[in-house]
């Protein structure tokens, strides 16, 4: 271990050396919250340990450890929780705590809009933290409490699944771009999902964006006139509009004015 002890926290050394035992049940008073998340065992000290002059693990007390420190993220909706868990670990403890973190922040991190932004950006914050750790040595077999275990790697673990929930955020994000009327241009083709023979012209539309070459497009747009719901007006400046669509939805007022299709016009 090349950490020198004067980087050694007071609060994460044994006291007495020499093998006596840690001050008090918790040593690391700022792990409460961590340790009833994780219900590690408490830390034991290593047996003829006498001053060795780095650091040991929070956990299991095993040498080589390293200064590291994790952080997990929960979003629920307007509540977020910021977990953070500090070192010293042991390479299998760090492994152990980095991969618990990781697995909770793919399903509980994505539960609101300012979270589906900070999870990312926490588990990037892990990954130095982890690169450290993957270089410390096993453990030595000499401390008085087992390491954890770091089970399996997150990718082959059902947390990962939790990855479908921003791809499914996105995905709506897109789709709705796509499809809704006040995001179409000139070019694009409407639909009228309300459609009765009358087509468009429906008293209560229920228009999306579709691609020309759909059957079921109904109209090209060919003017977009924004701030304005008055379709008779607006598109008088286009010739070749025969109908529009206006939507009225306070600053979001638009009328899309609209060339008829016939089924040999769609391209
Ligand atoms: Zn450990």
């Amino acid at each position: 271990m090349t950490t020198p002890s004067s980087q050694v926290p007071e609060s994460a050394r044994p006291v007495g050396g020499n093998g006596a035992p840690y001050a008090g049940a918790n040593p690391w008073p700022n792990s409460a919250q961590a340790g009833q998340a994780y219900n590690y065992p408490a830390p034991a000290p290593l047996p003829g340990y006498s001053g060795y002059p780095g650091l040991s693990c929070r956990f299991c007390g095993s040498v080589p450890a390293e200064q590291a420190t994790f952080r997990g993220h929960q979003g629920f909706f307007v509540i977020m929780r910021f977990l953070k868990l500090e070192g010293p670990f042991c390479r299998s403890c760090g492994i152990a705590t980095h991969r618990r973190m990781t697995a909770k922040s793919l399903w509980q991190g994505w539960w609101g809009v300012a979270s589906l932004v900070i999870n990312p950006i926490t588990m990037l914050l892990n990954v130095p933290q982890r690169a450290k750790i993957n270089k410390l040595a096993p453990p030595r077999p000499d401390a008085a409490s087992h390491p954890a275990d770091p089970g399996r790697p997150v990718f082959l673990r059902a947390a990962i699944l939790g990855l479908l929930v921003p791809a499914f955020v996105i995905f709506a994000i897109v789709y709705s771009v796509q499809h809704n009327p006040s995001y179409a241009s000139v070019g694009d083709c409407v639909h009228n999902k309300n459609a009765t023979a009358t087509g468009i012209t429906d008293t209560h539309p229920n228009v999306v964006v579709i691609a020309c070459s759909d059957p079921d497009a109904d109209a090209k747009v060919v003017g977009k006139v924004k701030g304005s719901s008055d379709g008779e007006t607006g598109c008088r400046p286009f010739s070749d509009a025969d109908g529009y669509y206006s939507q009225e939805q306070g600053s979001d007022t638009f009328t899309l004015c609209l060339h008829m299709l016939k089924s040999n016009d769609r391209a």
